[in-house]
């Protein structure tokens, strides 16, 4: 932390990146860091660069940058485990890279990499920086906000294991720089009428397998009819979880050049199955890809085995 700190301070144009398709803790890290060295040193040229979430959308807005402006730049790369997850790829064309992230490593990207697979959200590890350095950093309401956002939506409400201690701690301190908790959750719990038919597709579709594993496939032509982003229609993955029986879900969600599965357990470890097949993440939440719904039999299988194996392990 102390090295991340001197390097922020050397660089007079910091650039923020995250992840593909960004969520709130994605987000939350990326603006909740900006806000702190904008604020900590106002000379200096921060941007958040990457793809738009309409979901946190509340939280800041994505700054378009030249080319030019990585030329003596450092980039500060959130919340990503793998190269080609990067949000905006020029972060190669940066003077120096820095990988600050909390999940397990895939890619040993950047010069300075901080990765705290304890930690359940990178926006607690932002938190945590700025709390170890406090005496020099600043922070105003916007960046606290930010944060909080980060670390109420990876901890599904502070819900999920990985939880701890800390966590609320550091969250408690947010609340001390003025975070209103009604504000965020407002933001975060609007729903459409669209989205509400769209769990009721959900509810009345989803598959369920012999051996333990319940899925929904969404294809474009579900997305379609319920008008709905796929940002949104990816939201629903946790309406599967929490059902007896069913250790294992995921959401595969249908895109132009490929399907993207989000996979989520409440027993068995799927972060190896999940390297298998292009993805990675958290021991219990994981993310891959399947190039066609082709491959959809052979994961159902896998994901099965993996089942299996640990009601063998767990007798
Ligand atoms: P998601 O289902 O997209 O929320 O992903 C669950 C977790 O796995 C998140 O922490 C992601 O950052 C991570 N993840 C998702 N997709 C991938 C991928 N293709 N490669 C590596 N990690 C991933």
């Amino acid at each position: 932390m102390k090295r991340i700190l001197d390097k922020i301070k050397s660089y007079e144009t910091i650039i923020i990146h995250g992840h593909k398709r960004p969520d709130g803790d994605c987000y939350g890290s990326q603006f909740g860091l900006k806000n702190i060295i904008k604020t900590s040193f106002p000379q200096k040229q921060v941007y958040v660069v990457g793809e738009k979430s309409d979901f946190v959308s509340f939280l800041g807005d994505i700054d378009q940058i030249e080319d030019k402006t990585y030329d003596q730049a450092l980039a500060i790369v959130v919340d990503t485990a793998t190269k080609d997850r990067i949000s905006d790829p020029r972060y190669v064309q940066a003077k120096e890279v820095i990988k600050i992230d909390h999940h397990i490593p895939v890619d040993q990207y950047g010069s300075i990499r901080w990765v705290q697979t304890d930690f359940p959200s990178c926006a607690q590890m932002i938190t945590y920086f700025y709390y170890t350095f406090k005496h020099e950093l600043k922070m105003t309401l916007e960046g606290a906000n930010a944060l909080y956002t980060g670390i109420v939506t990876d901890t599904g409400r502070f819900r999920f294991r990985g939880v701890s201690n800390i966590t609320h701690q550091l969250a408690g301190l947010l609340l001390d720089q003025g975070v209103d908790v009604e504000y965020i959750d407002q933001n975060l719990s609007k729903e459409s009428l669209s989205m509400i038919a769209l769990k009721g597709y959900v509810y009345s579709n989803f598959v369920t397998t012999e051996g333990g594993f319940i899925y929904l496939k969404m294809t474009q032509d579900v997305m379609k009819k319920y008008k709905v982003t796929e940002e949104q229609a990816a939201s629903v993955v946790n309406l599967l979880g929490g059902i007896e029986g069913y250790p294992v879900w995921a959401l595969f969600i249908e895109y132009e050049t490929e399907i993207r599965v989000r996979l989520r357990a409440s027993g068995p470890t799927i972060d190896h199955l999940a390297n298998q097949y292009q993805g990675g993440g958290h021991a219990k939440a994981a993310g891959a890809k399947l190039e066609s719904w082709d491959q959809l039999n052979t994961f159902v299988k896998d994901v099965e085995a993996l089942i299996k194996e640990y009601y063998k392990q767990n007798e």
